[in-house]
C-alpha cells in the first residue's frame, strides 16, 4: 500500500475509509462491517469518521468493526461540528466519539468545517484535547488558501495537520493554490468524495473514453484509476467509501496503480484543472 508521511512522521496509507451515510440501517450492518474490516485487512487502516454521520452511529458501527484489532496498527480521523467546536462543547463531543468508537484516542480530530466559533477558540481547544492525549493530530476540512492563510496567522494555527476537502479529477479546484500551500508547509491533504459521487462535473467521468481506455490498459475499472489519480503526488490520501467488499478490495489495490506520465498528460487534457481559483465544491 502507497503511503503518506505525516508532519508528525507517522505514515499512513495513501486510500483509507470513509464511512459516511454507514451505521445507518441495521440490515446492513454486517455487510459494512464486513467491508471495513476486509478494508483494514488489505491495508486501509485509516478509517475517516464523523459525530454527524448518522448522529454518531457511523462511529459506533466503525467501533464494533475495529474493536478486534491491534488499535495501534490503525488511524481512526473524527470530526467535530461547528457548533460543537468550541469551549463549552469540545471536550464533551470529543469525548462522545471516543466513547462509540470504543478507543480512548483519536488519531486525527477534525474541524468539520467553518462556523460561528472564532476560528482562534476552535485551535486552542484542539490543541488542548491533543496536549491532554485524547488526540494524537488535529486538522481541519472544507478550508480553502484563505481560510489556511487565517489559521497559520493565528499561534498554534501551524499546528495543523491535516486538510480534508472535496477532490477528484473532476473537482480540480484545491490544485490551484491549496494543494501547493499544503505541500509547502508539511500538511497532508485528505480528498473526500474521491470517487465523484457528489460534486461539480460528477457526471460523464466513468462514461470518458480516455479514462475507460486507460482503466482497461490497466486490467483496472474507472474508479480504481480515479483513486490512483487522486494519490498520484505523494501528499493525498483517499478516503472512499465502499459497503461492498468487491469495490474495497478493488479500492486498496488502487493503491498500486502507477500511472504513466503520458497517461497523466491525457488525463490531465481531458480534465483540465481550473487556472484561476474558485470557491471549493462542498458536499
Ligand atoms: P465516494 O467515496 O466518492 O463514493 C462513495 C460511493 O462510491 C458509494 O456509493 C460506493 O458504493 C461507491 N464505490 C466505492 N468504491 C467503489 C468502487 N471501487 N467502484 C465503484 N463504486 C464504488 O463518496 P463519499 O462517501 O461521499 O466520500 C468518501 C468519504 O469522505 C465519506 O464516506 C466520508 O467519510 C468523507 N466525507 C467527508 C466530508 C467532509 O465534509 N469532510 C464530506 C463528504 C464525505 P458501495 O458502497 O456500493 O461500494
Amino acid at each position: 500500500m502507497k503511503k503518506v508521511i505525516l508532519k508528525s512522521g507517522i505514515t499512513v496509507p495513501a486510500i483509507g475509509q470513509g464511512t459516511w451515510k454507514i451505521g445507518d440501517y441495521a440490515d446492513k450492518r454486517k455487510q459494512e462491517i464486513g467491508a471495513l474490516r476486509t478494508g483494514i485487512e488489505h491495508g486501509m487502516t485509516l478509517i475517516d469518521t464523523a459525530e454527524m454521520y448518522g448522529s454518531g452511529r457511523s462511529e459506533m458501527l466503525v467501533g464494533e468493526a475495529i474493536a478486534p484489532y491491534d488499535r495501534e496498527k490503525l488511524f481512526i480521523v473524527s470530526k467535530v461540528l461547528p457548533n460543537n467546536a468550541g469551549r463549552k462543547n469540545m471536550r464533551r463531543c470529543c469525548e462522545e466519539s471516543l466513547k462509540r468508537l470504543r478507543t480512548d484516542y483519536l488519531d486525527l480530530y477534525l474541524y468539520h468545517w467553518r462556523g460561528s466559533i472564532p476560528l482562534s477558540e476552535t485551535v486552542e481547544c484542539l490543541q488542548e484535547l491533543k496536549d491532554s492525549g485524547l488526540i494524537k493530530e488535529w486538522g481541519v476540512s472544507n478550508f480553502n488558501t484563505a481560510d489556511m492563510q487565517e489559521l497559520e496567522a493565528l499561534k498554534l494555527g501551524t499546528n495543523c495537520a491535516a486538510v480534508q476537502d472535496l477532490y477528484h479529477i473532476g473537482s480540480r479546484g484545491t490544485e490551484y493554490s491549496l494543494k501547493t500551500y499544503l505541500r509547502d508547509n508539511g500538511i497532508a491533504f485528505m480528498t473526500y468524495c474521491p470517487l465523484a459521487i457528489n460534486g461539480s462535473l460528477r457526471r460523464g467521468i466513468t462514461e470518458n473514453a480516455v479514462i475507460k481506455k486507460i482503466a482497461s490498459a490497466h486490467g483496472a475499472t474507472v474508479q480504481q484509476i480515479m483513486l490512483a489519480w487522486a494519490i498520484r503526488d505523494g501528499n493525498t490520501i483517499a478516503i472512499p467509501k465502499s459497503s461492498s467488499e468487491k469495490h474495497t478490495i478493488e479500492n486498496a489495490q488502487a493503491a498500486e496503480i502507477q500511472l504513466s506520465d503520458d497517461e497523466l498528460k491525457m488525463l490531465n487534457d481531458e480534465f483540465p484543472a481550473p487556472d484561476r481559483e474558485t470557491a471549493l465544491d462542498v458536499e
